[in-house]
C-alpha cells in the first residue's frame, strides 16, 4: 500500500497527497457523524489529467477510489468505509458562462454557491437550489442527481444537464463539454452518470443550462392542522399560481428542534401541528393576491407573508432544519418519496410504528411536499434498532413509493435496495458498472453490496 502512495506522489508531487491525520480527518466521517473510515491518503487533482493518473494507479493496485465533493452528501456515499484513497474534487474549479446559450461550463468541484455568484453577475442562476449550497458541489450534485426546493417547477439536477466530462473506471476520458441544448447523437453520458453516485465515473466538469434571476419572490408559511389540509392548500395554489417554484412542510417536533438551536420566536403563536411554506417567483408577484387566497382557504389557520430579501426569514424555518437534527444526535435520514396522495397515512403510519413498538425513537418528518419527498429523520436509533429502517423502507416500498428520493443509496441503503428495484433491474445496473469499471474501483460498497 505504500507504493501505492509512493506513485501517487511520484504523478501528483508530494504536497499533494495528504496524509496528515490533522487534514486527512475531515475526509473520513460523513455529514451526519453516522459513517466513518480510514484512507490510505487524500488526492486534490487540479485537472483531468491527474484524475485519469489516479483512476490508472488505483486500478494497477486495486485499491479503492473513493469520490468526494463537498461531503454534505447524507447516506454515506463519500466516505471510505473499505479504505483506500479519497479523490477530493475540490480543486476542479473554473467557471465559464456563454450569455447567449445561457450555459455555465464548470469543474466538478465549483461549489453551487459559487457558481450562483458568478452566474448573478449576467443575471442568471442555477435552478437547483440546495441547503448545503456553501458546500455541495455540481459534480456531487449531478452524482447524486440533487433535487432541491424547487424541483416542482424547473426539474432536479439531471434535467439541467448539458454535458459531462469524466474519466470512467476504466480510465477512459469522455468529454461531452459542447453543452448544446439538442444532441440525439447516441448514448447521453451525462444521463448514465447522473444519479450514479461515483461508482461509474469521477466527473470531472458539467455543463448546465442557468435561467434567469425574477425580480420578485413572495413567500408563505401557513399554520395548518394536518397534512390533507396541507396538500389541499397546495392543489388551490397549484391552479391559482402559475410561478409557483416551492412547496414544503414541516412538522412540530421539527420546528421545536430549530426553535431550541436558534432561541428564534416562532412567527404564528404556537407551534402547530404542521407548517406549509409555499414561494412564488417571477417579475409580476402580486403580494395581494396571495394574501386574498390564504384568507379565502379555509384549511389555513394563520399564516405569515413576506416578499423579496425578507423572505429569508420566512425559509428560516425550514432551511434550519438538517443542521438542528444534527445538533440533537446522529439521525438515521431516510428520505423518501411517496405519491403523494399517500403522504398523510405514511406519516400517521411512521407516527404510530413509532409510539407502539419503538417509544424512544424521536421522528422529525419534513420535506418537499410538491414532489411527494418526504425525510423521516429518525433519532435515538439503538444498534438493536436498526431494523426500523428496514421497516420503513418495506412500508414505503407497499404505498408504491422509492427508498430515495434524492440523496441516493449511499452504503445507508444498500441492502434495501432490492425492495423497490427488480432482480433484472439490479442485475442490468451491475452488468453496466462492471463495463465501465471493470476493477470495481470506484466506490466499491455504494450502491451495490
Ligand atoms: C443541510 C443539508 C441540506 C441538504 N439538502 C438537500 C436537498 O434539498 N436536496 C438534495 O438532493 N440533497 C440535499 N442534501 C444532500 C447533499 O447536499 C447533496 O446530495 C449534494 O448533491 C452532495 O454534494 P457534495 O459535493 O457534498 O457530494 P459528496 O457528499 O462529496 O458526495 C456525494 C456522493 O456523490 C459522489 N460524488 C461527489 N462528487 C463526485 C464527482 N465529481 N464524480 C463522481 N462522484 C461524485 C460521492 O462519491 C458520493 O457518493 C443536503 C445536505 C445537507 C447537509
Amino acid at each position: 500500500m505504500a507504493d501505492v502512495v509512493e506513485a501517487l506522489r511520484r504523478s501528483f508531487g508530494v504536497g499533494s497527497v495528504v496524509t496528515d491525520p490533522d487534514i486527512t480527518s475531515r475526509y473520513l466521517t460523513d455529514w451526519t457523524g453516522r459513517f466513518k473510515g480510514e484512507a490510505l491518503c487524500v488526492i486534490r487533482p487540479v485537472n483531468s489529467w491527474q484524475v485519469q493518473r489516479a483512476v490508472e494507479i488505483a486500478n494497477a493496485s486495486h485499491t479503492p477510489l473513493i469520490t468526494q465533493g463537498g461531503n454534505t452528501g447524507l447516506v454515506g456515499g463519500g466516505t471510505p468505509v473499505r479504505g483506500g484513497i479519497v479523490l477530493s474534487t475540490q480543486f476542479l474549479k473554473g467557471i465559464d458562462i456563454d450569455v447567449n446559450s445561457r450555459v455555465a461550463k464548470l469543474g466538478a468541484g465549483v461549489t453551487l454557491s459559487e457558481l450562483n455568484t458568478k452566474a448573478k453577475e449576467v443575471g442568471l442562476r442555477f435552478a437547483v437550489d440546495i441547503t448545503s449550497r456553501e458546500s455541495a458541489t455540481v459534480g456531487g450534485m449531478v452524482a447524486t442527481n440533487a433535487g432541491g426546493i424547487h424541483l416542482i417547477r424547473y426539474g432536479g439536477t439531471r434535467q439541467q444537464l448539458l454535458g459531462i466530462e469524466t474519466v470512467l473506471g476504466n480510465g477512459q476520458l469522455i468529454a461531452r463539454m459542447e453543452g448544446l441544448h439538442k444532441d440525439n447523437s447516441g448514448y447521453d453520458w451525462s444521463s448514465i452518470l447522473c444519479g450514479s453516485e461515483g461508482t461509474l465515473g469521477v466527473i470531472t466538469a458539467v455543463a448546465v443550462k442557468l435561467i434567469s434571476v425574477p425580480l420578485h419572490r413572495s413567500v408563505a408559511l401557513i399554520a395548518v392542522d394536518t397534512l390533507s389540509g396541507a396538500i389541499r392548500i397546495m392543489r388551490a395554489a397549484r391552479r391559482e399560481f402559475a410561478n409557483l417554484d416551492a412547496v414544503e412542510f414541516m412538522s412540530r417536533n421539527g420546528l421545536e428542534l430549530v426553535q431550541r438551536l436558534r432561541t428564534e420566536k416562532w412567527p404564528l403563536g404556537e407551534l402547530p401541528p404542521y407548517a406549509l411554506l409555499i414561494e412564488l417567483e417571477g417579475d409580476d408577484i402580486e403580494v395581494e393576491d396571495v394574501a386574498v387566497f390564504l384568507e379565502s382557504h379555509e384549511d389555513v389557520l394563520d399564516a405569515a407573508l413576506a416578499s423579496d430579501a425578507r423572505a429569508d426569514g420566512l425559509w428560516f424555518w425550514r432551511e434550519q432544519h438538517t443542521v438542528a437534527i444534527n445538533h440533537f444526535g446522529v439521525p438515521h435520514k431516510l428520505d423518501v418519496s411517496i405519491p403523494i396522495g399517500g403522504i398523510d397515512s405514511f406519516v400517521r403510519y411512521v407516527s404510530e410504528l413509532l409510539e407502539l413498538e419503538y417509544p424512544n425513537v424521536r421522528a422529525v418528518i419534513f420535506g418537499h411536499l410538491g414532489d411527494g419527498n418526504v425525510h423521516v429523520n429518525l433519532l435515538n436509533v439503538e444498534e438493536s434498532n436498526e431494523e426500523l429502517d428496514h421497516e420503513i423502507f418495506a412500508t414505503v416500498a407497499s404505498f408504491g413509493g422509492s427508498i430515495s428520493a434524492e440523496h441516493g443509496i449511499g452504503r445507508a441503503k444498500v441492502d434495501d435496495l432490492t425492495l423497490t428495484r427488480s432482480p433484472q433491474d439490479i442485475e442490468s445496473m451491475r452488468t453496466l458498472k462492471k463495463a465501465l469499471d471493470p476493477a470495481l474501483i470506484l466506490n466499491p460498497g455504494v450502491l451495490f453490496n
